[in-house]
């Protein structure tokens, strides 16, 4: 795929209209941006990046967000595995599942972020690049922004521009998630270690104090990265050097990355204030367990979309967005959070139901990325089990 940087648009003094304007160009953004245009509202999607640009993610497409994305993975899919590899480093234990479809497929986040942005573009939406957020007033029915470049008004605002979000700090949010340290790193290596571990992504549970690291092996190179849901006192990189001598990745042709972070609980004060709702990483919706956000950013997107529409572009649609995301998502986290901590913060009890029901476990995991079981009904009845 040729990736062409979509061109600045012309900068003028006047202010533009626009009925939704979604900040940030992520799954999420995109998701939001590409329904309301469907359903004819005039729609703008502002984003402070040239893209397409490189986000720091693993890019690990589980099942259940494959298949909300439809066909739009064609073209840009590095590789795609039905079997997946999970590990309790210290304990050698070693699970694997499997299945008849790909339970993750692997792309690279400039790719799949440009894609999405492309069809929210031809189904009607305006894409301002190089354009950031700097202030914003909140009238109760009309929104004014300023951006880096050109300024901006509107009825609906969603602030989809991920785990820093400005929008949610302009409209007065106090910070009540929980954010995960990650690293990730895109790494070349020789052609030997490459076949050696690119045969199926791997998970390494408790590599590091309260987290894991993981590969996934794309089409030509790995994507490492690590996360912990408490910052490790040595540092994540010490971890990193570590992890990557550990699975004998040692020959490094090239390789390129940074530090992010995941929010893996979502917001205690709400998802929306008046007009403007916040959607994925800004409303904090990864999954607690394991960090995987896309779904979840799609799948808020098209709340949030749909909830505009369903209020007949009323003040009633933070309220329904609201509702439905705890309905649709909210319970969910809920238990994984609980789960999460169970998982990493007891080293005693991990190994317990590791040796025990290790297997079992990580059949759920898959059945809940494959988008066949969901978190509360299941969960909550296999903890009962072990508790
Ligand atoms: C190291 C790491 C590995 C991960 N691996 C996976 C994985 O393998 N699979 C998975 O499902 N999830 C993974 N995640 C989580 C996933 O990346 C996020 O949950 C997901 O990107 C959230 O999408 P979003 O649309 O909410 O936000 P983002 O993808 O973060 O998009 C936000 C956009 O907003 C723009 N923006 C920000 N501020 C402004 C502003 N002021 N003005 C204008 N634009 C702005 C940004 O430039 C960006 O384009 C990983 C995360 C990390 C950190």
């Amino acid at each position: 795929m040729d990736l062409k940087y979509f061109e600045p648009k012309i900068l003028t003094p006047k202010i533009k209209k626009y009925d939704v304007i979604v900040i940030g160009s992520g799954p999420s953004g995109s998701t939001a941006a590409r329904i309301l245009a469907q359903h004819s509202f005039s729609v703008a999607i502002i984003e402070k990046c040239k893209i397409p640009r490189y986000k720091p993610c693993g890019g690990g497409i589980v099942w259940k967000a494959r298949k909300l994305l439809e066909n739009r993975l064609e073209g840009i899919i590095e590789n795609e595995f039905s079997n997946v590899e999970i590990n309790l480093f210290q304990q050698a234990l070693s699970f694997h599942v499997e299945r008849n479809f790909p339970l993750i497929t692997m792309v690279m986040r400039d790719k799949l972020d440009f894609c999405l942005t492309e069809v929210a573009i031809k189904a009607g939406a305006t894409l301002y690049t190089e354009h950031e957020v700097i202030s914003m007033i909140n009238n109760s029915n009309k929104i004014t922004l300023e951006t880096s470049a050109d300024k901006f008004e509107c009825k609906y605002l969603i602030g989809a521009d991920g785990v820093n979000s400005r929008i949610a700090k302009l409209a007065g949010w106090k910070e009540s998630r929980t954010v995960a340290p990650a690293l990730e790193y895109e790494i070349e290596t020789d052609t030997k270690t490459f076949n050696r571990l690119s045969y199926q992504p791997r998970f390494d549970i408790e590599y590091l104090p309260q987290g894991y690291a993981w590969v996934f092996p794309k089409k030509k190179h790995f994507s490492v990265g690590l996360m912990a849901i408490r910052a490790p006192a040595k540092g994540l990189h010490y971890y990193f050097q570590n992890y990557l001598a550990d699975i004998g990745i040692s020959n490094i042709i090239s390789q390129t990355g940074q530090g992010w972070f995941i929010p893996v609980s979502p917001r205690k004060n709400g998802f929306f204030k008046n007009n403007i709702m916040l959607i994925g990483d800004a409303a904090g919706l990864a999954d607690p367990v394991t960090g995987e956000g896309i779904t979840n950013a799609i799948l808020s997107g098209k709340i949030a979309a749909e909830a505009i529409i369903g209020s007949g572009a009323s003040n009633t649609a933070g309220g329904i967005y609201q509702d439905e995301l705890n309905t649709q998502m909210l319970k969910g986290l809920k238990t994984a959070r609980t789960l999460a901590k169970l998982l990493y913060l007891s080293k005693w009890l991990r190994k317990k139901v590791f040796e025990k029901h290790g297997q079992q476990l990580c059949e759920i995991v898959a059945d809940i990325f494959s988008g066949e079981k969901r978190y509360p009904i299941y969960l909550v009845r296999t903890l009962n089990k072990f508790f």
